[in-house]
């Protein structure tokens, strides 16, 4: 999707502020002797930013507007080394809130709704972005935070929520356990707002079956903002992104080049009227497409497909790159198993090894089916792997993000 003129004025203000705050951008402008830009073209050859330059500038090295105005800070978890400090204005703060609000009204979420949100509090953005969202937009909050699911349970039922806001895999957890205690006709749940992870259709379907609700991904991080910027409609066709406030690129990960629309590749953001921490073409290493077309709901805002995967989950196993995406596609061919697998890969006398753990009900052969799975995933990949068939519920369940890969080559 080419940027807009619009969108280009408003690049060229974030660039003079960036220019004038000399900050790592600011400079790398300064000795490509960029003061501002004209055309798309000329757009396409500012810079990419990356997370290494945002860690280099911890702590405070990214704070564009003077200190006077910054009100807050965010942090992205590092699991390597130093994290991100993202400063925020209030300006920031509020046009968080007003995507987010924009967010939930695309779900069709209303000031009626009580919303109880999962994610959690604190450095992260997670769960002051939908608190704050959902108090722009009137409706009440229940901020319960991770964890606990008895209390999760117990103000569920008697604060009769209306919209979950968690990640896909505490939402598995929580209709797994609503089952298990027979307490569904307590439950009040019409809605789900579901972010940060990739997930797939069919744990989806699980979790929308199961609590009886229709589901929203929510996108977003924190280098931009944090959740929110981007959230899909009632007619599920992909995720509606706000570009009034950013603009996405994207680009093909190996030879950098921007791709049309419809391709996938790497999500490269770049905000427009950020203040506290401006970023121009920030590369976020999500892979996704752009939906050509126009969305049935009649929206003006383009749509990103769902999360593929990210550049940096993808495999090396005997000499062939494999995304876990590529499995999980296959064993949603297979009905006969949960919406839960666990890949794991080893190095054995001088050979790279990957089995695939998957659970299914006792009502199958469970040789039969490894062999099936087995014979479909080499068909993708080119080699056969171990497929391990395991009983229903003895894969791990997480609060947070469910690692699904275990690479033990590095371990
Ligand atoms: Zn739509």
């Amino acid at each position: 999707m080419q940027i807009s003129n619009e969108q280009l004025a408003l690049v060229n203000k974030q660039i003079a502020a960036l220019r004038k705050a000399g900050s790592f951008y600011g400079k790398k402008l300064e000795e490509a002797g960029i003061d501002s830009i004209s055309s798309p073209e000329d757009f396409v050859r500012l810079p990419f930013s990356e997370k290494k330059d945002l860690r280099d500038a911890y702590p405070l090295g990214l704070m564009t507007a003077p200190e006077s105005d910054v009100v807050r800070i965010h942090s992205s978890s590092g699991t390597t080394g130093l994290p991100v400090i993202i400063p925020y204005t209030a300006k920031d703060v509020d046009d968080w809130a007003i995507m987010f609000k924009r967010c939930y009204e695309y779900a069709g979420i209303t000031k009626m709704d009580r919303i109880q949100i999962t994610p959690g509090y604190g450095l992260w953005t997670a769960g002051i972005g939908f608190q704050n969202g959902a108090e722009k937009l009137g409706a009440m909050v229940i901020p319960m935070g991770p964890g606990n699911t008895d209390k999760q349970l117990q103000m569920m039922q008697d604060m009769k929520s209306t919209v979950l806001c968690s990640t896909s895999s505490y939402a598995l957890l929580l209709a797994e356990e609503i089952d298990k205690r027979g307490i569904k006709d307590r439950i009040h749940l019409k809605k789900g707002v579901i972010g940060s992870e990739r997930w797939s259709e069919k744990m989806r379907q699980r979790i929308s079956e199961s609590l009886g609700i229709e589901l929203y991904d929510i996108y977003g991080l924190t280098e931009i903002y944090g959740p929110g910027i981007g959230i899909n409609c009632k007619y599920n066709t992909g995720m509606h992104y706000w570009d009034d406030y950013i603009y996405i690129e994207i680009i093909d990960p190996v030879s950098l080049q921007p791709v049309p629309d419809g391709t996938q590749g790497e999500i490269v953001i770049t905000t427009l009227v950020k203040e506290g921490a401006p970023l121009i073409r920030y590369r976020t290493h999500d892979l996704s497409r752009i939906i050509p077309g126009d969305c049935p709901c009649g929206s003006p805002h383009p749509r990103l497909d769902v999360i593929m995967g990210r550049t940096d989950d993808m495999m090396k196993i005997k000499g062939v790159n494999v995304f876990p995406s590529q499995i999980e596609e296959v064993l949603k061919q297979f009905p006969e198993t949960s919406s839960e697998y666990q890949i794991r890969i080893s190095h054995l006398d001088g050979k790279d090894t990957m089995r695939i753990y998957v659970e299914t009900n006792g009502s199958v052969n469970f040789l039969d089916l490894a062999n099936r799975i087995a014979a479909r995933v080499k068909s993708v990949i080119g080699f056969t792997p171990l497929v391990k068939v395991v009983e229903f519920g003895l894969l791990p369940r997480s609060e947070k993000k469910t690692k699904r890969v275990i690479d033990e080559r590095f371990e």
